[in-house]
């Protein structure tokens, strides 16, 4: 045991020295829980859920295998066309702290690339002025109101902005709060709804989920990723904010547009203690 020890704090430091991470891999005990296998790995839930394709958070089989990351954080594929600075915008990060996690000595990356990204450096440039924090980087491809629907083409009500990104894009949670809804609902696909009291926040459309009904997530916490799930026509997040079981025009709480990414030079974590 004190030899395991060794190695893994061996392993630890070693990976720290050189910027980057590794991987354990956790068998499930009889009576674990989620919640309790992340936090004696000093991980969010969100994260192994991240990592763990199909795990099913409240029914963890005993003996199934979890891969965990070493410290906390997600990886990223780089897509044709990204660059470090695009990636590193939709982390609301900046590019030298990307390049620093995986030792990059360039702005050179290619399709394919898997690209770790250290959750304390997630979130320095989240916005956070107004009710809401943007959930995902990127452009709003269709507004909140009345638009003839892309894919019936009937003339409906938008009920929320769609927030066009590319696949796997993490979604963040827009304010804290406890997870209402997480799973397949109609349309909207991949489906979370997040109370937050006096408002909800709802995300469609998603290729993954990281959280469970009945989990409290802090502001800025990763929550899914961007997908195509359900009726869409592309790669984008359906946001929705609700006040009091009304749709709003979400544009009313967010920051500008513009303005969703900022970064003033003072690190900053507006999801409080990790
Ligand atoms: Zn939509």
């Amino acid at each position: 045991m004190r030899r395991l020890i060794t190695v893994i704090v061996a392993a630890m430091l070693l990976s720290y020295a050189l910027a980057i991470y590794f991987v354990m891999y956790y068998e499930v005990q009889y009576g674990d829980t989620l919640v309790g296998i992340a936090k004696s790995f000093g991980v969010s839930p969100s994260t192994i859920l991240d990592w763990n394709g199909d795990l099913n958070p409240t029914m963890l089989k005993v003996g199934q295998e979890l891969v965990i990351p070493i410290p906390d954080g997600v990886v990223y594929e780089v897509k044709k066309g990204d660059s470090i600075d695009a990636i590193a915008k939709r982390f609301f990060t900046l590019p030298d702290l990307i390049k620093k996690a995986n030792d990059l000595t360039s702005d050179l990356i290619f399709p394919g690339q898997k690209l770790f990204i250290p959750s304390e450096i997630i979130g320095l440039a989240f916005n956070d002025t107004k009710t809401f924090i943007w959930p995902v980087y990127g452009d709003i491809s269709s507004p909140f109101g009345w638009r003839i629907h892309p894919i019936t083409k009937k003339w409906a009500f938008h009920t929320g902005i769609d927030i066009a990104a590319p696949l796997g894009t993490p979604i963040f949670a827009a304010d804290s709060g406890i997870v209402e809804y997480a799973g397949w609902y109609k349309g909207y696909g991949n489906f979370i709804l997040i109370n937050h009291g006096k408002y909800k926040t709802a995300y469609g459309h998603l290729s993954k989920i990281d959280v469970f009904v009945g989990e409290y997530v802090r502001k800025g916490e990763l929550i899914g990723r961007v997908g195509s799930t359900g009726i869409s026509t592309g790669p984008h997040v359906h946001f929705e904010v609700r006040l009091d079981g009304k749709v709003v025009n979400p544009m009313t709480y967010l920051p500008s547009p513009g303005l969703k990414y900022v970064y003033n030079g003072s690190i900053k974590w507006v999801g409080g203690e990790k």
